[in-house]
């Protein structure tokens, strides 16, 4: 039997008790990468906290099939349809045909999302691989008469719509109604500012690199239907939980509903999960800004992919993130310390089974409040502080690192083989060693600091500064 699990649903906007269509059954879908750049760090926060919703779904009892696409096709620079195709852009940029941007950013993509812990979805695909699909449904939308052709172009016709800013408040609504007025560019083929483009046979774009056969002609898709075919094939015509970030909720799943459900002829999606932002001091980070701060990069300077995972479970996914190295460094420092607790640890004594379920309940009370990740780490430090036996703590670190998946046994392992070598008179003179030259530089005593240095190395021993605090090796 599946747990009580409640989180913040956009649609209702409440924290709503989540019940699944089916009993037991989770069917997610997720918006996937544009392949066209590198995903930054920011990009990567919104799928560590879809990771934890999963796997706190899972923890919860419930088996959940998740869905991602890839957008490899129709994504413009506004998600209004207007200005350059991403895509496009990518591969003008690096001089490399869509398809091999696509495929590099792709691998690029999967390979931070693993790093920081991530499980892969169950299903993966990418838009190019789906045309067909999109076009049956277009073809449906166009006969039921939410859609119509104009200047080459098929568009939906929004007006056909009840309430087509679902997301939103009435005040929202008439912001979004000026903002929507003001801000898109000219498109004098739509009949309202609202609608949107479903299949592009005319456009700016005649070097539109990939195109296929229509029933209106050789064209190409526009960027949301990718989403409500994609999720169709594989999860049906219902699902119970979407996610994305929270840029995504206007126009992108406004209109994945409006298309979805008109095609249907029936409510999509129930819970609609969003997580916040992750900014640097400069704002949003984005793709677009040129340089981009990635989960390789980070590696690169020599931070633990899972100590930005870390980061961002301190937070809560609602909350703007700022981003900081400084703010890296402290959560470092901490995990540091959470994983040499997790190494003193002994595997001996019984595990006590009612202390364990007592403090998995209390795991589960966080997590399934609406994701409060923060309170989960609090949990675990409970369960480490707890007046019980060392077996049944390793017992819950690896039951809580289910959903946290920061690795916490693994870790302590390592730590442990590192130093076991290591004559234990030896460890404690390095540490003592260590500890005065921070003091000393702590002071701006610098020759002393630099004299403790020269004598470890003297004796066979290499500090070294790094972002992550001192670190140490035998030469
Ligand atoms: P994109 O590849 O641009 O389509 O974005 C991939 C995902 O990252 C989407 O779900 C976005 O909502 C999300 N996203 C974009 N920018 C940020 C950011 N600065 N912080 C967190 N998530 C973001
Ligand atoms: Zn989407």
């Amino acid at each position: 039997m599946a747990e009580r699990f409640s989180f913040y649903n956009s649609l209702t906007r409440n924290i709503d008790e989540f019940v699944p269509r089916i009993p037991g059954k989770v069917s997610m879908y997720t918006c996937g990468p544009t392949v066209y750049h590198y995903a930054h760090i920011g990009n990567i926060r919104t799928y560590i906290m879809q990771d934890v919703l999963v796997k706190a779904l899972g923890f919860a009892g419930y088996d959940v099939k998740r869905v991602m696409n890839i957008t490899d096709v129709g994504h413009l620079s506004s998600d209004a349809d207007t200005g350059e195709d991403k895509m496009l852009a990518g591969a003008k940029r690096e001089h490399k045909s869509v398809m091999e941007i696509a495929r590099f950013y792709t691998d690029a993509f999967f390979k931070d999302f693993a790093a920081v812990g991530n499980k892969k979805p169950d299903v993966i695909e990418p838009a190019t691989n789906c045309i067909p699909e999109f076009i049956h449904m277009i073809e449906v939308l166009l006969d039921k008469g939410f859609a119509y052709q104009a200047g080459g172009n098929i568009y939906f016709d929004t007006s056909k719509l009840d309430d087509y800013y679902v997301f939103s408040s009435a005040i929202e609504k008439e912001q979004l109604e000026i903002g929507v007025r003001d801000d898109v560019e000219e498109d004098t083929n739509k009949k309202n500012k609202t609608d949107f483009v479903l299949w592009f046979t005319k456009s700016k774009f005649e070097d539109q690199a990939l195109k296929w056969d229509s029933p209106w002609g050789v064209g190409y898709p526009g960027w949301h239907i990718e989403c409500s075919c994609i999720s169709m094939k594989h999860l049906g015509e219902y699902i119970d939980i979407h996610c994305g970030g929270v840029d995504n909720m206007f126009p992108h799943h406004t209109n994945e509903i409006a298309q979805s459900e008109s095609y249907l002829g029936h409510k999509w999606c129930s819970y609609w999960f969003h997580s916040n932002h992750l900014n640097d001091r400069a704002g949003k980070m984005s793709k677009s800004k040129g340089a981009v701060l990635t989960v390789s990069v980070l590696q690169e300077k020599g931070y633990d992919p899972l100590v930005y995972r870390f980061f961002c479970l301190q937070s809560h996914y609602r909350k703007p993130l700022e981003f900081s190295f400084d703010a890296l460094d402290q959560a470092a420092t901490v995990f540091d310390k959470l994983v040499k607790r997790v190494a003193e640890l002994k595997n001996d004594g019984e595990v006590d089974e009612t202390v364990k379920k007592d403090l998995e309940g209390k795991f589960l009370d966080a997590i399934s409040n609406d994701l409060n990740t923060s309170m989960a780490i609090t949990v675990l430090y409970d369960a480490l502080k707890a007046d019980t036996s060392d077996a049944t703590k390793l017992a819950l670190v690896e039951s809580f690192d289910r959903v946290l998946s920061l690795a916490l046994i693994d870790h302590a392992k390592k730590l442990k083989e590192g130093s076991s070598d290591v004559d234990p008179e030896l460890l404690k003179y390095i540490e003592e060693q260590i500890a005065k030259r921070t003091e000393a530089k702590k002071n701006k005593d610098f020759a002393t600091a630099d004299a403790i240095r020269d004598e470890l190395m003297q004796k066979g021993i290499e500090i070294k500064d790094t972002r992550e605090g001192v670190k140490w090796q035998i030469v």
